[in-house]
């Protein structure tokens, strides 16, 4: 006898990426920022140290009053969570009735769908095209009256492409307001391209979005776990009820706090990554690589055969992200990081 329901076997791996066990081994494989988190940021989690025997603040509300502030919308549309992939599982978890579909892009963010079978659900993948972007049509196409959510990932990992905000707007015309559409932005600071998603704007024609952020990547904050919503008040009162107890830890809350008043330097930060992942795209495609157009902290290479490439890396001091079978994710690190990365694509291109 099982103890858990059946379903739940058929659940991928969620293969993190490994810092492996040489220190010399630079680790671009989980989309990290180069750079350690902020001093500001440093010297609050010191502060709070001492407190630690006390529980949080358990709806996180100076944190939700600054996001709120930060965004210009009202504080009841902000739900904070421990890291954005505990939000995207609350929601799931929220949405879906035993014979629920999610709608996802495929490749996206392989939490999806773990997400979606531990809620309940199906996850009804619908292939990128073939620059690695959303096929927004296709996706509007595949939502039945059994669809819970749609998961819309832009930039979308691990392809990197973004949608426009003419795209998404014209998408959520479409799919109407009956269905949840899950917009996650976890790399939206990375994003340098003309017309971008305004996401906010669209709230208050759109009920049924709900926007996710994060500050584990612009905001160099991976190792504290925090993310959050930022949905109309009624969707977001609803998170607020399903959300774990106590969810965002008191140090994780007042770093973010802090790290949110550092807005100059997290530009100075995430242009330092644009500019290097169009250098890094750049070298890579005069190497052959067909490189679809990134807007995040990572580049993609497509390959049926990542084993050579992960090797070259390998030997050039790096460990990546591969997806076999399809192909590498590769973060945008150090200057010195990209250069060794640079090295062993030569070294794969010369093979
Ligand atoms: N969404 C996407 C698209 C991601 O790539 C990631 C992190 N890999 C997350 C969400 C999760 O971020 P967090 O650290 O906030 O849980």
């Amino acid at each position: 006898m099982s103890l858990f329901r059946d379903d739940l076997s058929a659940i991928p791996a969620y293969v993190p990426g490994r810092p492996g066990a040489d220190p010399s081994v630079i680790k671009l494989s989980s989309n990290e920022m180069p750079y350690g988190p902020f001093p500001s940021v440093q010297a609050v989690i010191a502060q709070g140290i001492g407190s630690l025997h006390m529980y949080p603040d358990m709806h996180a509300t100076r944190l939700t009053a600054r996001i709120a502030a930060f965004h210009g919308v009202s504080a009841d549309s902000i739900v904070a969570s421990n890291g954005s992939v505990a939000m995207i599982e609350k929601i799931l978890d929220a949405a879906c009735f035993p014979g629920s579909e999610v709608v996802i892009a495929w490749r996206s963010f392989e939490a999806y769908p773990i997400a979606i079978t531990v809620a309940g659900g199906t996850a009804v993948p619908v292939p990128l095209t073939p620059a690695g972007g959303h096929d927004l049509d296709a996706m509007a196409d595949a939502v039945t009256d059994r669809t819970a959510a749609i998961m819309v990932c832009s930039p979308n990992n691990p392809t990197g492409t973004a949608l426009t905000h003419r795209e998404l707007f014209r998408f959520l015309k479409r799919v109407g307001d009956d269905v949840l559409v899950v917009l996650d932005e976890a790399y939206i600071d990375f994003v340098r391209m003309v017309d971008p998603i305004r996401s906010v704007e669209l709230l208050a024609d759109h009920p049924n979005l709900v926007i996710l952020r994060t500050f584990s990547k612009a905001y160099s904050l991976a190792g504290l776990r925090v993310g959050y919503a930022i949905a109309h008040p009624d969707v977001a009162a609803t998170l607020r009820a399903v959300a774990t107890p106590f969810g965002v830890n008191s140090l994780s809350q007042s770093a973010a706090i802090a790290a949110l008043d550092e807005a100059d330097e997290v530009r100075m930060r995430t242009d330092f990554v644009a500019a290097e992942r169009k250098r890094v795209a750049a070298e890579l495609a005069a190497l052959g690589f067909d490189v679809p157009r990134s807007e995040a902290n990572f580049l993609w290479l497509e390959m049926a055969d990542t084993e050579p490439f992960v090797e070259a890396a390998t030997r050039s001091g790096i460990t990546v992200r591969a997806f076999p079978g399809d192909g590498v994710r590769i973060s945008i690190g150090s200057t010195a990081a990209n250069e060794r990365i640079t090295a062993a694509a030569r070294l794969y291109a010369a093979r």
